[in-house]
Order: structure tokens, then sequence, then C-alpha cells
């Protein structure tokens, strides 16, 4: 396929979570970002992806159109790996992480929903054609850091009035863990999320005290997050399941991670780690080390659907994470709300569904 444009297309979409006002990347977090990444190819296809852009979305958006997008149109692409990989190579030097890697995922998207869409297939077939894909995803919602007991039960309630069977808490705290389990019972599955507040030493103490409300997994412990050694010796001598990898980028990053024996449950974000390229290294590296994928998908644009089309394809792809929030409006109608805490995965070529052009003229900056 032949590259005629790119457009860069970045959103704003009012959400409402609570009294609780929380923070992304140190500033207050009250509206949903997202960077469209729109790819058109010479004989009319058009394809979304979408870079995660969560308090850096100019950033993101100038990566895109200054570095990314003039290497991109025009070009002939027949192998998205391949293509993908020459521009991994050319772009090296600005970081294996962050927000060249984020402008790379949104593209990469856009490309595998342009291929699948010229198949005439939903990703999920296009990726895995002698699998029978699923047609829903059991979610898990994924509720913020609030700080306060009762909104943190009041919030586990809601979660199970709309039917999830899986509940992760971005809690730090020892009280407000134990107020979920409280609330929940001891048949509903509870993890947590605290994204890289402790030393070794202070992860290891909590780990220790939050193991006791039988945690299915403890997410990110320990900052750096890159500190693998750190990780895999919390999991040995506590002996609680860890999960990370939604700050990691590329097969590499993930490979490092997996060999330290440092988590059981493997967690690519597809906005960030490169793509569905690399999205589908790291579930392979995750089923050769006999390990349990488990994506990191706070998303409601392409990148949210994009993760249930892979889940779809991949056996055995754990729970979709969704952020427990009420949005203003929604790119794909129903396809982010759940039923009985299940998702259904849309089965159009491509993604599986189009953006809603409406909201895109609403809410684009
Ligand atoms: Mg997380």
């Amino acid at each position: 396929m032949k590259i005629a444009a790119i457009s860069v297309i970045p959103l704003r979409i009012p959400f409402s979570i609570g009294p609780v006002v929380p923070k992304s990347g140190g500033k207050p977090w009250e509206a949903q970002e997202i960077v469209l990444v729109k790819v058109e190819t010479e004989n009319g296809l058009v394809g979304w992806g979408e870079a995660f852009s969560y308090s850096c979305q100019s950033a993101v958006v100038s990566a895109l159109e200054d570095m990314v997008v003039p290497l991109v149109v025009g070009s002939e692409i027949d192998e998205i790996p391949y293509f993908m990989r020459k521009l991994q190579q050319t772009l090296h030097l600005f970081g294996r992480y962050g927000i060249t890697m984020f402008a790379f995922s949104g593209l990469d998207i856009a490309l595998w929903d342009l291929a699948a869409k010229a198949s005439g297939n939903p990703l999920c077939k296009f990726i895995n054609e002698d699998a029978a894909p699923q047609t829903s995803i059991e979610g898990y919602s994924s509720l913020y850091r609030y700080g306060d007991v009762e909104l943190v039960a009041a919030k586990c309630q809601a979660s199970l009035d709309q039917g999830y069977k899986v509940i992760k808490l971005h809690e730090i705290n020892e009280p407000e863990v134990k107020a979920a389990r409280d609330q929940i019972g001891n048949t509903v599955a509870l993890t947590v999320d605290t994204n890289c507040p402790w030393t070794p030493a202070q992860a290891h103490d909590m780990a220790l005290r939050f193991k006791s409300y039988d945690l299915l997994w403890l997410e990110e412990p320990i900052f750096p997050p890159e500190d693998f050694d750190a990780l895999a010796a919390l999991q040995k001598d506590v002996g609680i399941p860890l999960a990370a990898g939604e700050n990691l980028c590329t097969q590499y990053q993930f490979q490092q991670m997996l060999s330290c024996n440092a988590v059981t449950y493997v967690q690519p974000s597809v906005t960030k780690v490169g793509g569905v390229t690399e999205f589908q290294r790291v579930a392979e590296l995750t089923r050769m080390h006999g390990l349990k994928l488990m994506p990191h998908s706070p998303y409601f644009g392409p990148g949210w659907l994009a993760t249930l089309q892979l889940m779809a394809a991949i056996p055995d792809s754990g729970f979709v994470e969704r952020l427990f929030v009420d949005h203003e409006a929604s790119l794909y109608g129903n396809f982010i709300h759940p039923t009985d805490g299940r998702f259904r995965v849309p089965c159009e070529p491509g993604l599986g569904a189009e953006p809603d052009p409406d909201v895109i003229k609403t809410y684009r900056l």
C-alpha cells in the first residue's frame, strides 16, 4: 500500500470520575487526551491509530508531525514489521522508550487497520486466521486512586453493579485495599496497581501487608520500573504475583524483564509498546515463557479497539483493562461499554469500527 497522507488529530474528551480529581504526570487529569493518527492510502483506504498522549499531548503531536510523518508519506509499505523496524532504526537516537515510541505506536496501529481492511477481515482474523476469534473479552474495572476508604468501597460496589468480576485499585495504602476486599468479598478477584511508588525495601514491606488481601497481582510496586532484578527478588521473596510492562517499549525490553523472572503477568500497552507489531511479539514472548498476558489498555480510541482485536486473536489473553470513568462522548459508541463485565469485539474489517466523525469534530483541539 502506498501512503498518500497522514493527519495527526488531538482530541480532548472531558470525563467525570467523582469527587476526587486524580493526577496524571503531576497535573490534574480531567479529560481523556487522545492523539488520533489517520493514514490514507493512494487507493482511498483510511486507517486509524492512537498514540499514547496522557499529559504529553503536544509533544506526541510534534513527534508525529516533525519526525515520523515526513518519513512515511509517499512510502510503499508491503510488510509492516519490516517498515517499522526501518523507522525505529532511522530514529533510534531519539529514544527507545517514550514519546518517539508512542508516536510509532499510533502509526503502526493505523497501518495494521489499513492492512486488515485491505484483506476484508477484522484485525483478529487477519493476524491469526487459524484461530476462532473471541467475540467478547472479559473486562476489569480499573479504578482511580481515591485515597479514601468510603469512596473506594463505593466505586468497588458500582463496578460490581456494572457486572465486573475483576477489580483493580490504584491505591498505595493498606486501609483502602482492606476496604475494597471487605466490600467485594472473597469471590471477586482484586488487584492493586501502585504506579512505581516504592524502593525495593518499601515494596517488600508493603507487599507483605497487601498479601493478606489475596491479590490476583500487585502491579508496578518499584521505581524505577526497569529495575527487573528488584522485581524478581520481590516476587520470589514475598510470594506475590507481580504485573508490569506498561512502561516498556519493544520486544527487547520485555525480553529483559521476562528473562529475569520479574513478573507473572505481562502488560504490553499497544499505544506505547510500538503498536500491533511489537504487541504481537510480546504476546509470543509471554507464551514462550509460560506467563500470562494482561494488556494495559486505559484507552478509548483506536488503542482500545486494537487491544480488543489482539486479545480476540490471542488465546488465553487475560482480561481487558477498562478505566472506571464516564466520558462526555464515545468515539466508538457502545464498544467502550461493558455488558455483564464483558466487551464486544467489533467485527467490521480492520479495527472493527470507525471513529464517530461528529465526536472528532466536537472534541478536536
Ligand atoms: Mg498500571
